[in-house]
């Protein structure tokens, strides 16, 4: 029976496909024991649900191509193995057999059993391990589960995935969009979490906050997630799949209206030309930016490298990808930002800390690289070498004082001379900027100003930290909002700071590709704006409609507000 869901929008769009639930264990397992004449058949479903996991698995190598393939291909390789292993396959036997498990509870024992043995080993390699076989005999469990009518299974036979899960690591994310994955479905989470980011860096539309979603979706019900009314609708009726269809005509036509304006300069109405640069993590974004005409890459988000992999990426891997970004963007600057772990972004090889009470307060981005001086290093070399193929500024993550930005400055200078020493081309200068996203540095700007090349405001961050409210967290919808007064007056004194020091500020954080505060951005006295390049057309086009000057004239008054509901009326005013 058709069902409506609702949710937070986290990356717009439609998509059409069936239910893939990534909390099997949470399925309600039957745990009564078998009688003497159910264990043949029961060891029959057992090995049913066996051999269709292993043939999603191949299904899924068919369906991968590219560089995403190489990555995800290992983990299939990984999976397929274990879904052979003598030991698993006969202690899941011996527990049906011996033990008289029916197979879901078998499965469930035999998955607790491993992940402690996993747990307990020392080595960081071997215990990431745990998720492998977690993930291996949650597939066969929602494979032994799967229970759909015959005529859903030969629609949704045609159609994709949509994930449906509590919450989605971005390692994950980056995982599973090598399989085909048309969107996700979330119960917790927020817009502006790490996932949602690279959510619409994919082009995944996807929805959080779905409360409800556990427990009334099954694996393989057909759904039409619908990421434009904030929708989840489970077993869609004809009239859904027309509205689909109209949407998917509809986002056909704006592609053209917009694509119009790929080549067109960006100016205000009043004639301000303004910066519009790419957040790129994928060569894909980078061919999308490029296609949109954006003026360069604003923000390369680095550790995306590291979050794919279960072994930190040697330098070659490292110069090989920088090198990629710099020539695909064909002699327009590249900013790359180092490495930005910890928080919501811990890395498989284990650099991370694990057990900080508090991650996002603790040992991230800049932070953490200069704990590890060689692996920040590795990283630092592969940039240098990098740079010899075209512009490139270096953008330094989470810094909260100068001394971070001299200690940075010291292992490019030393990394100089070691390449310098192995012969290796090195760029004449390579200017350096840090981002604004911890309070402290944006209060004492003037004092990083005089350590560094340009600033790119992370305002993802720095509303979460100047709000003492996490932004993943959606319960605090109604605080995290980038229209509080704190933050513009905060925005305000950056970017004037930057400006008096002569000194260039973009401002990097999801609300630059959002055309519902291109006005605010402008009216703070902002230039340049690096947004996901999907987001690129439509922030040209709404900057077109705006008067620069008239909105500047209004900041003051802006930033008097009270209430961040005060300032969206003011705003609405002034814009008129
Ligand atoms: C930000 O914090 O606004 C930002 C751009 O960085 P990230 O979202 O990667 O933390
Ligand atoms: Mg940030």
């Amino acid at each position: 029976m058709r069902q409506v869901l609702s949710g937070t929008i986290a990356a717009h769009g439609m998509a059409l496909g069936r239910a893939r639930l990534v909390q099997p264990s949470r399925y309600a397992v039957d745990t009564r024991p078998l009688e003497e004449g159910e264990v043949e058949g029961e060891l029959g479903l057992l090995h049913e649900a066996l051999d269709t996991a292993r043939q999603e698995l191949r299904e899924l190598r068919g369906k991968l191509h590219g560089a995403l393939a190489r990555e995800v291909n290992e983990f299939i390789d990984a999976h397929s193995l274990l879904l052979d292993d003598a030991e698993l396959l006969r202690g899941l036997d011996d527990l049906v057999r011996v033990g008289r498990y029916r197979s879901g509870a078998a499965l469930k024992k035999q998955r607790e059993r491993l992940s402690a043995v996993f747990e307990a080993m020392d080595d960081p390699y071997l215990r990431s391990r745990k998720e492998d076989v977690e993930q291996v005999i949650n597939r066969v469990i929602s494979a032994l589960q799967r229970q759909t009518s015959p005529e859903e299974r030969k629609l949704a036979a045609r159609v994709g995935e949509i994930l449906i899960a509590d919450s989605i690591a971005p390692a994950d994310m980056a995982q599973l969009a090598g399989y085909g994955l048309l969107g996700v479905v979330a119960s917790s989470g927020s817009a502006y979490s790490h996932s949602a980011i690279l959510a619409r860096s994919l082009g995944l539309p996807m929805l959080v906050g779905t409360r409800d979603a556990l427990a009334n979706i099954r694996d393989d019900d057909l759904i039409l997630l619908d990421a434009e009314r904030g929708e989840t609708v489970v077993h869609p009726t004809a009239q859904d799949l027309s509205r689909y269809r109209a949407w998917q005509r509809e986002a056909a036509n704006e592609g053209r209206r917009l694509a119009k304006l790929a080549n067109a300069p960006t100016r205000t109405r009043d004639g301000i030309e303004i910066a519009l640069l790419a957040n790129a993590e994928t060569s894909a974004d980078v061919a999308l930016a490029r296609a949109r005409g954006a003026d360069g890459v604003g923000l390369y988000r680095t550790e995306f490298l590291f979050l794919r992999k279960r072994a930190l990426p040697s330098e070659d891997e490292q110069f090989t990808a920088y090198r990629d970004l710099v020539m695909g963007m064909g002699g327009l600057p590249v900013t790359i930002r180092t490495m930005d772990l910890g928080a919501d972004k811990a890395d498989a090889a284990g650099l991370v800390a694990r057990g900080e009470e508090n991650p996002a307060l603790g040992v991230r981005g800049v932070r953490l690289s200069l704990r590890h001086p060689s692996v920040f290093t590795t990283q630092i070399r592969a940039i240098l070498r990098a740079a010899c193929y075209g512009p490139m500024r270096v953008l330094i993550p989470m810094v909260t004082q100068p001394d971070e930005l001299i200690a940075v400055r010291t292992l490019f200078n030393l990394a100089r001379q070691e390449l310098k020493r192995e012969n290796i081309d090195l760029p004449e200068k390579l200017p350096m900027g840090a981002m604004i996203e911890v309070p402290a540095a944006a209060i004492n700007v003037r004092a990083l100003l005089e350590h560094c090349d340009f600033l790119a405001i992370g305002t993802n961050d720095l509303a979460q930290y100047v709000l003492a409210a996490d932004r993943g967290n959606d319960a605090l919808d109604n605080i995290y909002n980038p229209l509080q007064p704190a933050l513009l007056r905060l925005l305000s004194h950056v970017i004037s700071a930057g400006r008096r020091a002569r000194k260039p500020v973009s401002l990097c954080g999801e609300i630059a590709g959002d055309v519902n505060f291109t006005a605010l951005l402008l009216l703070l006295g902002l230039h340049e704006f690096s947004m996901h390049p999907s987001q690129i057309l439509h922030v040209r086009d709404r900057l077109a409609t705006l008067d620069r000057a008239h909105l500047r004239r209004h900041a003051a008054q802006l930033l008097r507000a009270h209430t961040h509901e005060q300032a969206e009326a003011m705003l609405a005013e002034i814009v008129g």
